[in-house]
């Protein structure tokens, strides 16, 4: 890739670069977050045309590594890596589903959904994760120390980097709050042999631990801190729009914690507009849930004062117990890279309360879909986007689903069962109907019954 070459730079800052392969995640000056910035004149150089040309050549064949996809993006995503060192389980490339059914319940007319959680580790953080080990493992083979990679997690991200770590053969340590993830986000590290720590605190607690940790330069910090991930995660919004043949949805509306997602997903079409890919950016909902809002609560904020959101709206929240877990998060490190995506799209920032997000995903998962509870939250804010008409029923829309359903399976008995603490709307309950023939047969018409006349 020697024609195209990218950099880190400080958020708001030209005149600090570093190369890619330097260990370093904050300008030493400012203390700002850094960015990957990209060679544009390069990139440039290839027209529109060309590039969407190349990039559909690639789409889910298998040329290594191109047919992943977040490297058949390569040049746009990280050129200085050899593809030798790509550590890639063939990611991206997933379903943009046509939520028919329910789409028509709310009343729209062409309502998708992304589904980014059907992938190797169950979430989209492997888009990112594929993007930031082989970074480091191309770092390794120049002869940089690196003993270790390591994460703060409210569970994917730490599922992404153990098996992306033990797929290249480097070790991974994840601090993990104690109690406050899912079973099987839990195992899924284990299972891939990271060194895994269980903290007596939340997320914002095992953040501040790993930032210390990886002060250290010879131990790789990997949370979206690291702007690296945010080139995977970027890929989103590239693949929806190849998968749309080239064209732009009007909405697209994604579930947020710390806020790096909503920053890539912005990032993404806003460069596809630069290098004329695409004529117009889609306004970008980034939905939150009540229980961990304070992205929600800046927005309200710039709201009724009428103007568009600015960095000191933001004040941190205590993160309470939300079931959408992957995003409890009160302190996101990303939220400056945020506030410029909502306002670069005319975007909207929504929340959803814990009985909205369970219902909403409960009820979408009736027409087939099985959704985990953060796109319970954007289905959540979607519905409420429709009720309130900004989204209008011939809206062009996208939900990105975030994460597998089969993750969060306690939220989902839980939901059925009714003991989340509040009424669940679509419960569905197993009937006990005993073993002999005829009664089982008498029980199930009866039931049958019973459906039909509620349907009416
Ligand atoms: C990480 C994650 C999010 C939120 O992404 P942020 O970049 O932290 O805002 C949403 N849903 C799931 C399932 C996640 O794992």
């Amino acid at each position: 890739m020697g024609d195209y070459s990218a950099w880190f730079q400080a958020v708001s800052g030209e005149e600090e670069r570093y190369p890619l392969n330097e260990v370093i995640y904050r300008s030493p000056t400012s203390g700002q977050l850094l960015e990957v910035v990209h060679d544009e004149d390069a990139i440039r150089r290839r027209s529109a045309a060309a590039w969407m040309q190349l990039f559909d050549s690639r789409y889910g064949r298998t040329s290594w590594p191109y047919g992943s996809g977040v490297w058949s993006k390569h040049e746009w995503v990280q050129p200085h890596v050899h593809p030798d060192n790509v550590v890639s389980l063939y990611e991206g490339n997933t379903n943009l589903y046509w939520a028919d059914r329910y789409g028509k319940m709310l009343g729209l007319q062409d309502l998708w959904v992304k589904q980014c959680g059907t992938s190797h580790t169950g979430s989209f953080k492997d888009l990112g994760m594929t993007v930031l080990v082989s970074s480091v493992k191309q770092m390794i083979s120049e002869g940089q120390p690196i003993r270790a990679m390591a994460c703060a997690s409210t569970g994917d991200t730490s599922a992404a980097l153990a098996a992306y770590g033990a797929a290249a053969g480097i070790p991974v340590v994840v601090l993990l709050p104690a109690g406050k993830i899912s079973t099987a986000q839990l195992i899924q590290p284990i299972a891939n042999g990271a060194l895994v720590c269980s903290l007596d605190t939340d997320f914002d607690g095992c953040m501040r631990v790993v930032q210390r940790l990886t002060e250290d330069t010879h131990i790789y910090l990997a949370n979206s801190m690291n702007s690296l991930r945010v080139e995977g995660q970027k890929t989103i919004s590239l693949e929806l729009v190849q998968q749309f043949d080239w064209q732009v949805p009007d909405w697209v509306l994604v579930p947020g914690g710390n806020l790096g997602n909503v920053s890539a997903i912005a990032k993404g079409f806003m460069q596809m507009k630069r290098f004329g890919l695409i004529a117009r950016v889609p306004r970008l909902v980034c939905c939150q849930a009540e229980l961990a809002n304070p992205l929600y609560r800046a927005y309200q904020k710039a709201q009724s004062q009428k103007r568009p959101l600015q960095e000191d709206d933001y004040e941190a929240v205590q993160a309470g117990a939300t079931l959408a877990s992957a995003i409890r998060i009160g302190a996101p490190v990303s939220f400056v890279k945020a506030i410029r995506a909502i306002n670069e799209t005319d975007g909207v920032v929504e929340q959803a309360t814990e009985k909205e997000l369970a219902d909403a995903a409960a009820r979408a998962d009736l027409t087939g879909m099985f959704n985990c509870p953060h796109t319970g939250v954007a289905l959540a804010c979607l519905e409420k986007l429709v009720a309130r008409g900004e989204i209008q029923p011939r809206d062009k829309v996208v939900v990105v689903s975030t994460a597998h359903g089969l993750k969060f399976t306690e939220f989902k008995s839980g939901y059925h069962d009714g003991t989340l603490g509040f009424e669940s709307r679509h419960s569905n309950q197993p009937v006990s109907m005993g073993a002999d023939p005829d009664q089982v047969i008498g029980e199930i018409h009866r039931a049958l019954d019973l459906r039909e006349s509620r349907v009416q």
